[in-house]
C-alpha cells in the first residue's frame, strides 16, 4: 500500500476505542500502543510529518499480531493488520531491516542456501537440546538460541526433509485428481509427520500427489517484516513453479502459506499484471487441505477406521474466519472419524499469541496471552488439540508444557492418517513412485 492509500485509510479510523475490547495485546498490556486505534494514531502522525520517533513508530508497529480481530469487530471497517503491514513497509523501504532480520532473510531468499543451514541444523541439534520425555515431541534448548527465550520449548527439526523423502511425483491407480502439494517450510522441515499424513490421505482417496521439489517459502516471515521486495521475490519464483504444473488444485497445510496464495501474493503483486495474471490461474485452485477434502473431493468416509479421543480445535488466525473462512470443514472432517467427540473451547478462534516472529520479539508477552488459550483447553477435559497451523502448534505445545498440561497438539491431516491406518491394520498405502 503506498502511502497516499495508508493515510487515506488511516482516517477512516474513528477512533471509538471498540478494538480495545478485542485485541489480545491490549488485554494484556492495557496501553494504546497495544491496540489498533494507539498504532493508527501514532501512524496517522508520522505520515503527516509531525515528529514521531521511528524507533518507537516501529516498535509499536512490531507488537501486533496481525492476528485481524480488531478488524473484524471495527464499525468502519479498518483492517488495522494491513495498516500495521503497510507501515512495517514504509519504514523498512526508508531506513531498511534491521541486522538479524536482513541477515535471516538473505539466507531464506536462497532456496540452496536456506535448505543447507536447515540441514545443519537438523545434524547440531543432536548435540545441543535436550529431548522431552513423555508425549510431547519438543525439545529444550541447552544453551541461549538467537531470538529465542532460554525456557521455550521448540520442535525438533526432521532428520530428511519431507520433500526429500519422496518422488516429485506419487502415483496411484487411476487418479480421480491430481493435485500439488504446497507443503511451507514446517512441514518439509519440522512437523513432516504433518506433510506425510497429508500425502497418505490424498492417496488413500485416489488422489495423485505432485511434491514440487522447487517450491519455497511462501515469504510470509519475509513481507510481515516490511521487506515488500523480498515477499515479491519468493511469490513469484513460488508462482513460476506452480504454474508450470497440470494440476486441478494446489493444497495447503497452514493457513499463513494459504493466506499468502489466496490474498498476500495478490496485495504484494498488485503492479505486476504479468505476474497477477500467473497467480489467477494458481489463487483459484488453492484450496486448505480441510477445504480440498470437504467442499472440492469429499473424503472416502467408508475407510476411515476408529480413533478414540476427545478432542478440541483450535481455528487459526490465517485459517479460520478472519483468513481463509475455514472452520466448519475442519469439523466435518474429524467428525466423521469414528471415535471422536469434539468439545468445543469457549473461544476457538481466539488468537493464540504465536504471530509469525511476534513470539520471538516478544516472547513473555505472547506467553501471557497463550496462557488463556491454554486455560480455555484446558477447560475442554479434552486430550488432544486439532489446529490446520504449524506456527501455532509450536505455540501451542510450548504453552502446555509451559503449563505442565498433558494435552498432545496435532494437524488436523494426521488424526484422518491414523483413522485411515487403523481401517488398514496399520499397513501403510502403496505408493507408485515415479
Ligand atoms: S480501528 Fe476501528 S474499532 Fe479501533 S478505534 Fe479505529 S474505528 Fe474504532
Ligand atoms: S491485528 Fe490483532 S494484535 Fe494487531 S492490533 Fe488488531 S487485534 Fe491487536
Amino acid at each position: 500500500m503506498k502511502a497516499d492509500a495508508v493515510r487515506r485509510v488511516v482516517n477512516q479510523c474513528v477512533r471509538c476505542g471498540q478494538c480495545r475490547s478485542v485485541c489480545p495485546v491490549f488485554q494484556e498490556i492495557r496501553t494504546e500502543a497495544g491496540v489498533a486505534r494507539g498504532k493508527l494514531a501514532l501512524l496517522r502522525s508520522f505520515l503527516e510529518g509531525k515528529d514521531v520517533p521511528e524507533a518507537e513508530l516501529q516498535g509499536v508497529l512490531n507488537k501486533c499480531l496481525l492476528c485481524k480481530t480488531c478488524g473484524s469487530q471495527c464499525p468502519s471497517g479498518v483492517a488495522a493488520d494491513e495498516l500495521v503491514l503497510a507501515g512495517r513497509e514504509l519504514l523498512a523501504e526508508k531506513n531498511g531491516l534491521s541486522p538479524i532480520k536482513k541477515a535471516i532473510f538473505t539466507v531464506l531468499k536462497n532456496r540452496s542456501a536456506f535448505d543447507f543451514c536447515l540441514s545443519m541444523a537438523s545434524l547440531g541439534q543432536r548435540f545441543g537440546v535436550k529431548r522431552l520425555k513423555g508425549k510431547h515431541l519438543g525439545a529444550i534448548a541447552r544453551f541461549p538460541m538467537p531470538g529465542l527465550a532460554r525456557r521455550r520449548i521448540i520442535p525438533m527439526f526432521a532428520d530428511k526433509p519431507l520433500r526429500k523423502q519422496y518422488p516429485e511425483v506419487i502415483k496411484v491407480k487411476q487418479p480421480k485428481a491430481r493435485v500439488a502439494f504446497f507443503t511451507g517450510c514446517m512441514a518439509n522441515y519440522i512437523y513432516t509427520g504433518a506433510g506425510q499424513a497429508t500425502i497418505d490421505v490424498l492417496l488413500a482417496n485416489q488422489i495423485e500427489v505432485v511434491l514440487p521439489k522447487m517450491q519455497h517459502c511462501c515469504g510470509y516471515p519475509v513481507f510481515t517484516s516490511g521487506d515488500a521486495e523480498g515477499g515479491r521475490l519468493l511469490a513469484r519464483h513460488n508462482i513460476d513453479v506452480f504454474s508450470e504444473l497440470q494440476v486441478d488444485a494446489v493444497i495447503t497445510v497452514c493457513g499463513s502459506c494459504g493466506s499468502a496464495w489466496r490474498h498476500e501474493y495478490q496485495r504484494l503483486l498488485t503492479d505486476d499484471a504479468q505476474y497477477l495474471k500467473k497467480l489467477e490461474g494458481i489463487s483459484c485452485k488453492t484450496y486448505d487441505i480441510a477445504e480440498y477434502l470437504t467442499e472440492v473431493m469429499p473424503l472416502d468416509k467408508t475407510a476411515l477406521g476408529e480413533v478414540k479421543a476427545q478432542i478440541t480445535i483450535h481455528d487459526p488466525c490465517h485459517l479460520g474466519e478472519r483468513g481463509m473462512g475455514v472452520t466448519k470443514q475442519v469439523r466435518q472432517l474429524v467428525s466423521a472419524i469414528p471415535g471422536i467427540t469434539i468439545t468445543e473451547m469457549k473461544q476457538p478462534g481466539r488468537c493464540c499469541g504465536s504471530g509469525g516472529s511476534f513470539n520471538m520479539a516478544h516472547y513473555d508477552l505472547s506467553r501471557e496471552i497463550n496462557d488463556c488459550k491454554i486455560a480455555d483447553i484446558a477447560k475442554t477435559g479434552a486430550g488432544l488439540v486439532i489446529t490446520g497451523c504449524s506456527s501455532c502448534r509450536m505455540h501451542l505445545t510450548d504453552g502446555l508444557v509451559q503449563n505442565r498440561k498433558d494435552q498432545i497438539v496435532m494437524h488436523t491431516v494426521e488424526l484422518l492418517a491414523q483413522a485411515y491406518a487403523a481401517k488398514q491394520g496399520r499397513e501403510k498405502h502403496q505408493h507408485i513412485s515415479s
